[in-house]
């Protein structure tokens, strides 16, 4: 998996580019929902995940 992948958000549907190692609970930008969870390792996402981006 690359380090960065584009997430749709289910509840907005805003398309956002995203850390797949996030530290902390990333938020849509767009609605405020969580996108992903931090798990110590790779994020968990809750958005539909769309492409990874290298
Ligand atoms: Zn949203």
């Amino acid at each position: 998996m690359g380090d960065f992948v584009k997430v749709k958000c289910v509840d907005c549907n805003n398309e956002q580019i995203i850390f797949t190692k996030a530290s902390t609970t990333v938020m849509c930008q767009v609605c405020g929902g969580v996108l992903a969870e931090p798990t110590g390792g790779i994020a968990q996402f809750k958005a539909k995940e769309m492409e990874e981006l290298s």
